[in-house]
């Protein structure tokens, strides 16, 4: 399923490259009985989750993608990004950059072939400190710096990537998982959740992904209260549609996502 936002800065279209389901290992705090409550209420059985990226065509700016899905690394369930990328006619080739929300293999899995590139023509663009998160570790984050090495560009925060484009830095999944805000009107924040049923409810419920969960739950608060309180549309990597792109209101200490 693909949906499209257009903000100020041009049209924003989510990709998305693959699904999955989570176990109820994936959110270690969660007792069973609280999981089921939370699943009842948002009347669904099953934790499911899909693997989004983000086709940004901005008039006047390069043509690019904010994360590249799973390639081959996470089965036939995944890896559809340069079918959907084809379909619109678009080759990887043309993609002149890629902008990383972090480099776990669901985000950057696409770039790789093997150990060759996927994306011949493009500028990488990873926080500094994710870089130093994978470098040596023998993981896809290091892998593709060795495939990429000399064209991947490290950002910090709040950086001004092109004209209204600007790094908004998520730490805690990893440390430098990082957000986008484009024309401060859409924000695209990667994996601050990886479970909305649960997650925004209880922006408390961290997963076993999150390389420090502590730091992650500031993350994640900081940034639920933001788009909430500053009427934001957002996006991010793993959720589901319908609405790939919503809203949030507060509800005491949970948010409810409407649609944009
Ligand atoms: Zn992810």
């Amino acid at each position: 399923m693909n949906q499209v936002y257009d903000c100020a800065l041009g049209r924003v279209t989510c990709l998305v490259d693959g699904a999955k389901v989570f176990g109820a290992e994936v959110f270690p705090s969660v007792e069973p009985d609280y999981r089921l409550a939370l699943l009842g209420a948002a009347g669904v059985t099953e934790i499911r989750t899909e693997f989004n990226a983000f086709l940004l065509e901005l008039p006047g700016q390069p043509l690019t993608l904010v994360d590249v899905g799973c390639g081959q690394l996470f089965g036939p369930d995944a890896g559809k990004l340069a079918g959907l990328l084809a379909a619109q006619g678009i080759a990887a080739s043309d993609v002149e950059r890629v902008i990383f929300t972090h480099l776990h293999g669901d985000h950057v899995g696409g770039a790789l072939d093997g150990d060759t590139q996927v994306f011949p023509n493009a500028e990488m663009l990873v926080h500094k400190d994710e870089l130093t998160r994978w470098w040596g570790t023998g993981r896809p984050g290091d892998l593709f710096q060795s495939v990429y090495a000399g064209r991947i560009q490290p950002v910090c925060d709040a950086q001004e990537l092109s004209p209204g484009i600007v790094t908004w830095h998520l730490p805690g999944h990893t440390p430098g998982h990082m957000g986008l805000r484009l024309a401060d009107e859409l924000v695209i924040v990667g994996d601050i959740m990886h479970a909305e049923v649960l997650q925004l409810p209880d922006p408390q419920i961290a997963s076993m992904y999150d390389d420090d969960p502590e730091i992650g739950r500031a993350s994640r608060l900081a940034a639920l209260a933001e788009i909430a309180d500053r009427g934001l549309v957002y996006a991010g990597g793993h959720q589901l549609g319908p609405s790939k792109f919503g809203r949030l209101k507060r509800q005491g200490k949970s948010f409810v996502k409407v649609a944009a």
